[in-house]
C-alpha cells in the first residue's frame, strides 16, 4: 500500500485541503506527516484537526515544539507567529477540543522507525533542528556522510521545505532532475528523501508539495492552490507578518 508523505503544513489550510483532496482522488488512505503542522500560517487549529483525523502519525517539528514549549533561535516573524499560534490554540472555547489538540501536540513523536527506514522532521542526528540543505552535498560533504552513517536504508525528512533526494555519494537530486517527478529506489541504496512542504514551499515553486512512497519508487507531486486566500487571512490577524504571505507567492 503506498504511503502519502506530507510535511511542513505550517497552518496553511488552503494548501492542505488541496493536498488531501489529491490523496483521496488517488485512493490513498495511508498518510504520515513529518512535522511542522503549525506555525506561520493563519489556520493552525483547522490544520491540526485535519492531521489528527487523517494521518497515521505525525512527527514533532521545530515549530510544533516552539508553540508547545518556547521558540528558540527563531527570527522575529517566526517567533511572533509561534506566540500568535499558541494564542489561537488557547482561545478555543470548546474545552475538549482544546485539550485534544494540546495533547496531540505534546505526544508527537521525535522519530519513527518502520521497515528499516527512519522518519524524522529534520535529521537523524538532531531530529527536530538540523537542516539538511541541498548545498551541503558540496559545502559540507562530511556532515552529509556522517548523517548517512546513521541510516540503514531510507530516511525521510522535512524541515528545509525543499523537495528532492539525497544519495550517499553525496549528491542531491532536485525535482527538476527527476523524470516524471519520480525517483526509482534501488534495492540496497541509502537515500534521504524530502517530500517538500505542503504549506510553505521554498524551492522557488509556489505549488504545494508532497510525495508518495511506493515499494519501488518515490513519486513527487506539486499542486496549485489559492495562495491569495491565505494572504487575505494573514493580513487581518495584525500579528502574522505580511512577508509570510508574500513568500508563498514566490515559493521561498
Ligand atoms: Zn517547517
Amino acid at each position: 500500500m503506498p504511503t502519502a508523505l506530507i510535511s511542513d503544513i505550517h497552518g496553511n489550510l488552503d494548501a492542505l485541503e488541496v493536498v488531501l483532496a489529491d490523496i483521496d482522488a488517488r485512493g490513498l488512505d495511508d498518510i504520515v506527516c513529518l512535522g511542522d503542522i503549525i506555525g506561520y500560517g493563519p489556520n493552525p487549529c483547522e490544520c491540526l484537526d485535519l492531521i489528527m483525523s487523517r494521518a497515521r502519525w505525525s512527527l514533532m517539528g521545530n515549530h510544533d515544539f516552539a508553540v508547545l514549549y518556547e521558540p528558540t533561535s527563531f527570527n522575529t516573524s517566526a517567533e511572533s507567529a509561534a506566540f500568535w499560534t499558541r494564542r489561537q490554540l488557547e482561545q478555543e472555547p470548546d474545552d475538549a477540543k482544546r485539550r485534544r489538540r494540546w495533547e496531540y501536540l505534546g505526544n508527537l513523536s521525535i522519530r519513527e522507525d518502520e521497515g528499516g527506514h527512519v522518519w524524522v522532521h529534520a535529521s537523524p542526528r538532531r531530529p527536530i533542528n538540523e537542516y539538511i540543505f541541498p548545498d551541503d552535498v558540496i559545502t559540507a560533504p562530511t556532515k552529509i556522510n556522517q548523517i548517512f552513517e546513521r541510516i540503514e536504508r531510507l530516511c525521510f525528512v522535512g524541515h528545509t521545505h525543499v523537495p528532492g533526494v539525497f544519495t550517499d555519494e553525496p549528491d542531491f537530486y532536485p525535482l527538476g532532475d527527476l523524470d516524471n517527478l519520480t525517483y526509482r529506489l534501488g534495492r540496497r541504496e541509502k537515500v534521504i528523501i524530502n517530500p517538500g512542504s505542503v504549506g510553505q514551499p521554498r524551492d522557488r515553486d509556489a505549488r504545494a508539495a508532497y510525495a508518495i512512497l511506493h515499494d519501488d519508487r518515490v513519486e513527487f507531486v506539486r499542486l496549485e492552490y489559492d495562495i491569495q486566500a491565505v494572504i487575505d487571512k494573514i493580513k487581518p490577524t495584525g500579528e502574522l507578518s505580511d512577508f509570510l504571505g508574500m513568500r508563498l507567492l514566490e515559493g521561498r
